[in-house]
């Protein structure tokens, strides 16, 4: 039996998790990334030195029972632990948090396991040509698929394949939320830290991490994260990456009892589609055709849990509808 050959674009946790059921299924799926590495949101900025900031998600909690098993098999092999920060005022989270080793995106990175991806290649469109697919790619790269898996945030996946599918109404539905995040270095190690995490539930300013008080994480200098409340990204959507960074230091300087002249690295980093606001509900859409699908966290929710059950539900659909090699068994979880 001929397997299909599956395109999936984005290697995010939707992506990955997908490919990796299929690549256990006998299937060869290629993915396309536009960026530099695998994670997506599950992202981490390394500095020369070795620090580094979580400026993504900056923790996953595990929620359904499979995510759960798939996080503690993470924790098992040493891509993952538990985290249990020091929170500003008492504890601000329910349930377990965890963090990927030794950085965010290990608990994908390792899946990955041979699987073709091509990184800094973004897919330009997507059209048909008899009973196949053509992705054309930014930089002319083309390649010929029968099944498609698109995981990008829900706006940009109308772009692609909006037009391809009746998914257009559905994609539309969905409401992200932007972050507008500011990374800044403590310039010299203080005495520890009075919190390691801090949430205001509904304010301007909704987090603030420190990634070297994570576990595996060998930084020897404080490393914060402000994450912007949603509206106030979304008021200053637009607004100057500097102009972001000054009024961010002035926030975590203001919160961390500092000045702005202890930090001697700072960023900022505009996240457009951050949080799922409203869900389509269901784990995946699928065409008519049984050949293009669309996956991801805006499917069911705000979670990577979320990201990562779609990708699994996606795969699983395409296994039922197409076969799998003799004698593979699904193991992701
Ligand atoms: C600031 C912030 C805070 C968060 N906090 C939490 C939290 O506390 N807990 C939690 O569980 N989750 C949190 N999340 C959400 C979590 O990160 C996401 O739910 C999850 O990572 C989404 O995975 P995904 O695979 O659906 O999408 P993504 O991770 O976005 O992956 C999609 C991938 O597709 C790629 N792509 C897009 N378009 C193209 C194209 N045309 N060609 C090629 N590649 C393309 C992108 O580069 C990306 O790598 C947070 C996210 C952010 C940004």
């Amino acid at each position: 039996m001929k397997l299909p050959r599956v395109g999936i674009i984005g290697a995010g946790a939707a992506g990955v998790t997908c490919a990796a059921i299929l690549q256990s299924a006998g299937y060869t799926p290629v993915i396309f990334e536009k960026s530099r590495g695998v994670g997506g949101r599950l992202a981490t900025r390394r500095l020369g030195s070795g620090e580094m900031f979580d400026h993504g998600a900056p923790y996953i909690s595990g929620k359904s029972d499979i995510f759960s098993r798939f996080v503690e098999r993470a924790i098992s092999e040493s891509h993952a632990a538990i985290w249990a920060p020091w929170w500003r005022g008492g504890d601000a989270r329910e349930g377990e948090l965890f963090v990927g080793i030794p950085t965010m995106n290990a608990i994908l990175k390792h899946q990955l396991n041979g699987i073709e991806t091509h990184f800094q290649t973004e897919v330009a469109s997507i059209s048909r040509s008899g009973e196949q697919w053509i992705l054309q790619c930014v930089d002319d790269v083309a390649a010929q698929l029968d099944v498609i898996v698109c995981t990008a945030p829900a706006p940009q996946a109308n772009r692609l394949v909006g037009s391809r599918a009746d998914f257009a109404t559905t994609l539309e539905r969905v409401k992200m939320s932007p972050c507008w995040t500011v990374l800044a270095r403590q310039a010299k190690r203080p005495q520890a830290p009075a919190f390691d995490a801090a949430a205001w539930p509904t304010s301007e300013i909704a987090l603030v991490t420190n990634t070297s008080a994570k576990p595996g994480r060998s930084c020897a200098l404080n490393c914060w994260t402000l994450h912007f409340g949603k509206d106030w990204s979304f008021s200053n959507l637009e607004a100057e990456r500097n102009e972001i960074v000054q009024h961010g230091i002035a926030v975590l300087a203001r919160i961390l009892g500092l000045s702005a002249e202890d930090f001697d690295y700072t960023s900022a980093h505009r996240w457009r589609y951050a949080r799922t606001e409203e869900a389509v509900q269901t784990p995946f859409l699928e065409d008519e055709t049984q050949s293009l699908y669309c996956a991801g966290d805006w499917c069911l929710g705000p979670y990577v849990d979320n990201a990562f059950r779609s990708g699994l539900c996606v795969a699983e659909k395409i296994v039922h509808c197409h076969g799998r090699a003799p004698s593979t068994a699904t193991s992701i979880s």
